[in-house]
């Protein structure tokens, strides 16, 4: 009697057997209905062998085997494999989170029709800067594999480059995975895509979709009707059958991260992906991870790069530091800044100040007795919200009424300190009087639709100032926008984690990106303390190599990533003392004795110590050697699989962490 050997959605590291009156190798990759406790589970057919580690006779009977879609390929499962063997994640689990949640159900829905959309006739294509014609030569979707980072400042065209590299790849009927960090923010690059393809057949892939346009688009993609595939992370495991090239857009973006569940970073399971394949795989950006940028030097990545502004008429801002220690603040906003808005107010141009705190005040507190709003379940403090007067947690959700006194002494004189996008809009807003002022932020803007109306006010030239955090920092073209000025920058700069000042390079050069983009030239004030910074000076003269080559001197000195490899397992209990002992007892593990070339770290309590009522904690393993690394970690994830843990404990290990 045949085996099938089936994939669930369970976090363990093994496969489940049953038994099936038939079946054969064409099977593998179809959905099942199998017997699983007391119910029944969907998984998929992972093998059809014809024995078992099991005795025969204790396996159940499989159920029904799902036949509405054509098999998982081959491809699909090797990927998977890599992604579970590489991130120490279940096999299981990464297959069926790799499925759109319909064709994960027992019963699924029946949803075989695709829609067919109107085709407007394509958009002409732009001349080519030399630059750009030069990237697009250098990718060829015919030529195998090759990694590729394109590193083009803002405003240079990298749209454009995907654009025709997509183009080259439909000519050979290949299918193209374009891969972007937060679709909400970039509806104009959808449009783009669409108006350029519009026969294509372009489908969108994220976890904001319904349900059922999710696995409309999903299998749009496996049947390869869709030829083009623009998705975020997610979208990363879709198994498309003609796949020729990956593009991956503002590769250095945090977002690629997953950061619960199957941790995996997408931009690295593209790399791998194209790989396995044999296609090119292209990753862009004005300010890459320093990751990427040292495989580039290090001529792993081959770097493509577009110096210049595609739009002849435009150029690079010009970046202007104010020193904050000699410069008078009116609540928190420089005189020069303040005479630059009025200026662009009587030229009827548009200003942007940013401010990367969202609320109105970062806390509320009470000068007599020293009391501030802190978070009940969190290590962090209540946010105060004035526009529907709210103290709210931005990490756990956790809100309540703004108190008239202080809870502690009754203080009825009590304050919020710092400052947030509400505040300053409304002093902006007392300032000039006249001038439309428009916030945006994720309190102001919390659906796409939100955000389109938002973006078509900008552009009919009806806002004057925005206000506004990183979400304004995503690749817009505004053409009226001539003024950018920074706020709060300072914060930034001395935090602990080593991948901050990358963070707010990235973050100052994306918004300061948004000046000047048209004919009209853009100016861009940073308001800091520390003005000799050299972080500020690499802005200044737009010198990402410069920046990112002073901050990998450093990395390799402290022999942090890329010089390093890690990999953070963490604990999380109700009470820390459970969650230190628990990691130390994985420190202690005999498994960690084997690996000379692996060293663990003593267990700390994160930064962020407490979430939602439960204290985490963290232990970081590191090795000079990826491939040392990689043979630890299964054996030492099976080793702490063993320890006994108090009920309440959860753990996971997270490979290659962005955070700390
Ligand atoms: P990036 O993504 O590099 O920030 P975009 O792709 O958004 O830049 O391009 C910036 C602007 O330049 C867009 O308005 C785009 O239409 C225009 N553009 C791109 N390539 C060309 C070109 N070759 N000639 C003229 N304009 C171009
Ligand atoms: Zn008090
Ligand atoms: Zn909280």
């Amino acid at each position: 009697m045949p085996v099938l050997r089936v994939a669930l959605d369970l976090p363990l590291h093994r496969l489940f057997d049953y038994v099936v009156a038939s079946a054969s190798a064409q099977d593998v990759g179809l959905r099942v209905r199998v017997p699983f406790g007391r119910g029944e589970k969907l998984g998929v057919i992972v093998e059809v062998a014809s024995d078992s580690d099991w005795p025969l006779e204790q396996l159940k009977p499989a159920g029904e085997i799902l036949r509405d879609l054509p098999p998982l390929p081959e491809d699909f499962f090797r990927l998977c494999r890599f992604a579970s063997a590489y991130y120490q994640a279940a096999l299981g689990e990464v297959i069926l989170q790799a499925l759109p949640g319909g064709l994960k159900r027992l019963d699924p829905p029946d949803r075989r029709n695709a829609r067919a959309g109107k085709l407007p006739p394509p958009i002409e294509p732009p001349q080519l800067t030399d630059e750009q014609a030069r990237a697009v030569d250098a990718v060829d979707p015919a030529a195998g594999f090759t990694a590729s980072l394109l590193h083009g400042v803002t405003g240079s065209g990298k749209t454009e480059v995907y654009l025709r590299l997509i183009d080259k790849a439909l000519a050979l009927g290949k299918q193209v995975l374009l891969l972007v960090p937060e679709i909400n923010l970039t509806p104009q690059l959808e449009g783009r895509v669409r108006a350029r393809f519009p026969e294509a057949g372009v489908v969108s892939l994220h976890s904001e979709l319904a349900e059922a346009a999710r696995e409309r688009n999903w299998r749009a993609a496996f049947s390869g009707q869709a030829n083009i595939v623009l998705g975020t992370r997610l979208a990363i495991f879709t198994p498309m059958p003609r796949l020729g090239l990956i593009v991956v857009d503002e590769e250095h973006d945090p977002s690629f991260k997953q950061q619960d569940g199957m941790r995996y970073s997408a931009r690295d399971v593209a790399v791998f992906r194209a790989h396995q394949l044999g296609i090119p795989v292209l990753l862009g950006s004005a300010t890459p991870s320093l990751e990427s940028w040292a495989n580039a030097q290090g001529k792993r990545y081959r770097l493509l790069s577009l110096h210049e502004r595609a739009n002849p008429e435009a150029t690079l801002p010009t970046v202007k530091i104010l020193d904050t220690r000699r410069i008078a603040l009116k609540e928190g906003v420089s005189e020069p800044l303040i005479a630059a808005i009025q200026a662009r107010l009587e030229r009827g141009e548009q200003s942007l100040v940013f401010l990367n705190r969202r609320g109105y005040a970062p806390v509320l507190a009470c000068p007599a007795c020293g009391w501030v709003s802190r978070c009940k379940r969190c290590a962090a403090n209540l946010v105060l919200h004035l526009a529907d007067r709210r103290l709210r947690c931005h990490h756990c959700g956790f809100e309540h009424g703004i108190p008239k006194a202080c809870l502690t002494c009754g203080n009825q004189d009590i304050h919020p300190f710092g400052r947030g996008t509400q505040r300053l809009e409304s002093w902006l807003q007392e300032q000039f009087p006249e001038a439309r002022i428009l916030r945006v932020d994720r309190d102001a803007v919390k659906s796409r639709k939100q955000w389109e109306a938002v973006l078509e006010r900008i552009h009919g030239g009806e806002a004057d100032i925005l206000v506004g955090t990183q979400m304004l920092a995503k690749g817009h073209d505004f053409p009226k926008l001539t003024l950018v000025g920074i706020l709060g920058a300072d914060s930034a700069l001395f935090a602990a984690d080593c991948r901050a000042p990358e963070r707010l390079f990235a973050q100052l050069m994306q918004v300061a990106g948004r000046a000047g983009r048209a004919e009209l030239k853009g100016e861009v004030l940073i308001q800091t303390q520390y003005p000799d910074h050299p972080l500020f000076a690499a802005v200044v003269a737009h010198d990402y190599a410069g920046f990112a080559a002073g901050q990998l001197k450093e990395r390799e000195q402290a022999g942090f990533p890329p010089y390093a490899f890690q990999a953070m397992l963490r604990a999380e209990a109700p009470q820390m003392a459970d969650a230190i002992a628990f990691l130390k007892a994985a420190a202690a593990l005999p498994e960690v004795a084997g690996h000379a070339n692996v060293l663990i770290y003593d267990p700390v309590p994160m930064r962020m110590a407490r979430l939602a009522n439960l204290e985490r904690g963290q232990l970081l393993a590191e090795s000079p050697s990826r491939p040392a690394l990689q043979a630890f970690l299964p054996q030492w994830r099976e080793a702490i699989a063993g320890l006994k843990a108090p009920s309440k404990l959860r753990w996971h290990i997270e490979v290659d962490p962005l955070e700390f």
